[in-house]
């Protein structure tokens, strides 16, 4: 096997559910954690076990219609990665973003001039009330300069082209948004109807399938640890009563439980 096509392996999953195919691509190298870094120390297992986290973002083609489901942190890897799918960037319609943290959408701007956005002709699905705190100058207060500046950035570019949802919603033909927050504030899962069951995005409302079995579990670094909680119980719930194919953005590669 020659490297390239090794690379293509594995950095990159295909599949078909229901009429609907995808791919979750690579974005990073998976990582390691200690499980007791990220739960309260009232918690902590002995011994303590090594989680693998692997970073990814997702490419669907549902009912003819090409989707994004956040955008990486490299567009212009990303959209290099989605060309040898023979996706054009410029196919995508729509990116469904479930939260703003930059592993998720650092790759929605190229890095020419300030930035430009790798899915010029595609709307962008994201939480209102998360569109709106992007508007308030004291979110800003506590960034770091880099993501105040992509932030901004983006803001600019994609004002005119947001869907922006408010609570459980259709967002467009087949895919609703269903928020998840306390991860991060407006972190949203997205819902596609197949002819299958659901695909159901849950973005990081669970970052290792731990918490899946643990539920009481809160993860230390969520900004709200018990609204996650709840978000996970109640995403977890739905995913079972759907017989959702579930797709995490950090499960272990390639992210994908039934
Ligand atoms: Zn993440």
């Amino acid at each position: 096997m020659n490297q390239t096509a090794k690379n293509a392996d594995d950095n990159l999953h295909l599949f078909d559910h229901g009429g609907t195919t995808g791919a979750v691509i690579r974005i990073l190298p998976d990582a390691a954690r200690s499980l007791n870094e990220m739960l309260p120390e009232e918690l902590q297992q002995t011994p303590d076990q090594k989680l693998r986290f692997a970073y990814t973002c997702c490419y669907l083609n549902h009912r003819d219609c090409h989707i994004m489901i956040d955008a990486g942190i490299d567009g212009d890897e990303v959209t290099a990665t989605l060309s040898e799918l023979g996706v054009a960037a410029g196919d995508i319609e729509l990116v469904c973003i479930t939260h703003v943290d930059r592993d998720h959408v650092a790759g929605l701007l190229l890095q020419i001039g300030d930035g430009e956005l790798a899915y010029p002709n595609a709307k962008y699905a994201i939480d209102a009330g998360l569109w709106a705190d992007l508007h308030k100058p004291e979110t800003y207060d506590s960034l770091p300069k880099h993501l105040r500046r992509l932030f901004e950035r983006l803001k600019e570019l994609i004002e005119d082209r947001v869907i922006l949802c408010d609570g459980e919603s259709k967002v467009a033909d087949g895919i609703t948004f269903v928020p998840c927050p306390g991860h991060r504030p407006g972190h949203a899962a997205y819902e596609f109807a197949t002819d299958d069951t659901p695909i159901l995005h849950i973005g990081d409302a669970a970052l290792n399938p731990v918490w899946f079995e643990h539920l009481d579990w809160p993860v230390v670094g969520d900004t709200l640890p018990e609204q996650a909680m709840e978000s996970r119980k109640m995403i977890l719930e739905r995913a079972k009563e759907t017989e959702a194919l579930v797709i995490g953005t950090h499960l272990p590669w390639p992210g994908i439980m039934l």
